[in-house]
Order: structure tokens, then C-alpha cells, then sequence
């Protein structure tokens, strides 16, 4: 299946990843995406770039011929109750936010400590998807997870790169089963993403697409199919 976009990438302002923005949306437009959003990491992540960075996304074309750019953040949560780190005003300015726990941002806390810290950060009208929530180290109540996202209008992603074997989120293939049976249960959509961090690796979904396959999981609640139904569900929140 060939998806029209991927919004979970990131550039060499990101600190550990390889590729500019520019080498980024020629890559993109090279493979065919209709949409590319760029969603570098906050600034609790170590070695990331400036707030000032986020502030000042203004100034870059959001179209390039064929292919459209967002400019996001990949947030990080930074305490049990759901915290941000960055502030409304600077999260205000992106065109779309994901929340992700990260281990140097937050230590894994207990399961009810996890979930409470990702459905708070859901409640932001910020947040539209919440990263990765596939990993062992912070466990998660995944029945809490799946309904929190329906009753707050967020994508949960499903994130190529936690399914690469050679990975270290944990578990991940058995988490996201888990999460797209229950996402097929109560039909909630789902957001496919690369999270690349080199260019090639942009559009990437070739572990997702063994477990789409594996829980036979319904082509209408994958956003990616279809830049208007992605930016559709953004207007909703
Ligand atoms: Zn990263
Ligand atoms: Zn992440």
C-alpha cells in the first residue's frame, strides 16, 4: 500500500539525526508523498535544538510542487500528570503536535503513572497523536489508552522504527497488535509513521504493514491514506 504521507520525521536539528530539511522534502517529493511533516524533538531531549527553533517555523514554504510540509514537534511528556515541554504559546505556533515518552525525559513510572501521563497530555488541544506508545519500559494499560484517544480526538501512531528488530523499544510487536485490535474494536483511527531520522528511511512502514496484516486491520482507520482525511481529523480537535 502506498500512503500518502508520514509526519513523524526528524532532521539534523534534532541532534541525532543525519539529514537537512531540505535533503528531507527532496526525499519526499522523490518517493512520492503527498505530505511530509517534520516533528523534531522538544527540548528536553538532550542535544536537540533551541525553543527558538519551534518559534521561528514561520519563515519556511510549506509547498513544494506536489508535495506538502508541516512543521510539528515531537513533545515530550515530562511528568505523571501529563506535562509539556513546551509552553502553550510555542505549541499554539505548530501545525501539529505528537506526545511521546522518552527515557531521558522521564523515567518509566508505574503502569498507572504511564497512562496517567499520556491521557493528560491527550487533553492538550495541542497533542493530535500520541508517539510510540508500544514500548515494555513504560507500561501502559492499553484498554485506557485506545478510549482515552477516541474521547479525545488523537491519532495513536503506529511507528515503524519501534518495530525494526534491531531496536530498543521493547515488546513492540506484541504492544501493537494489542493496540490495533482494540483500535479496530472501537474504531479509532490509527497514524502510520516512519519516525526517520535519515532521509531514506522517510515513508517507511515495511514492519507496520506485517502487523496491519496480521490483525487484518481495516484500511478506513488508517489517516495515512489520504491528506484530506489526515488534515480532516487535525480541524476536528
Ligand atoms: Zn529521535
Ligand atoms: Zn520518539
Amino acid at each position: 500500500m502506498n500512503y500518502e504521507l508520514d509526519i513523524h520525521t526528524h532532521t539534523i536539528a534534532s541532534g541525532h539525526a543525519y539529514n537537512t530539511l531540505q535533503e528531507m522534502i527532496y526525499t519526499a517529493k522523490e518517493k512520492g508523498l503527498r505530505l511530509l511533516g517534520v516533528s523534531d524533538h522538544a527540548v528536553a531531549m538532550p542535544g536537540t535544538c533551541h525553543l527558538y527553533y519551534f518559534h521561528n517555523l514561520k519563515v519556511v514554504e510549506r509547498q513544494y510542487g506536489d508535495l506538502e510540509l508541516m512543521l510539528g514537534a515531537e513533545v515530550n511528556i515530562i511528568g505523571y500528570n501529563g506535562e509539556l515541554d513546551l509552553d502553550e504559546e510555542t505549541l499554539a505556533g505548530l501545525d501539529y503536535g505528537i506526545a511521546s515518552l522518552h527515557m531521558p525525559c522521564l523515567a518509566p513510572g508505574t503502569k498507572e503513572q504511564n497512562i496517567n501521563a499520556m491521557i493528560k497530555a491527550m487533553e492538550s488541544p495541542y497533542i493530535q497523536v500520541i508517539g510510540h506508545p508500544d514500548d515494555s519500559r513504560f507500561s501502559l494499560d492499553y484498554e485506557a489508552l485506545v478510549q482515552a484517544a477516541k474521547k479525545n480526538h488523537v491519532l495513536i501512531e503506529i511507528n515503524n522504527s519501534s518495530l525494526n528488530p534491531n531496536g530498543f523499544r521493547q515488546n513492540t510487536r506484541e504492544n501493537d497488535i494489542t493496540i490495533l485490535n482494540l483500535c479496530k474494536q472501537y474504531a479509532v483511527p490509527v497514524c502510520l509513521n516512519s519516525d526517520a531520522h535519515v532521509a531514506s528511511d522517510i515513508g517507511n512502514t515495511c514492519f507496520i504493514d506485517a502487523v496491519l496484516n496480521e490483525t487484518n486491520f481495516p484500511e478506513d482507520l488508517i489517516i495515512n491514506t489520504s491528506v484530506d482525511k489526515f488534515k480532516q481529523f487535525l480541524s476536528e480537535k
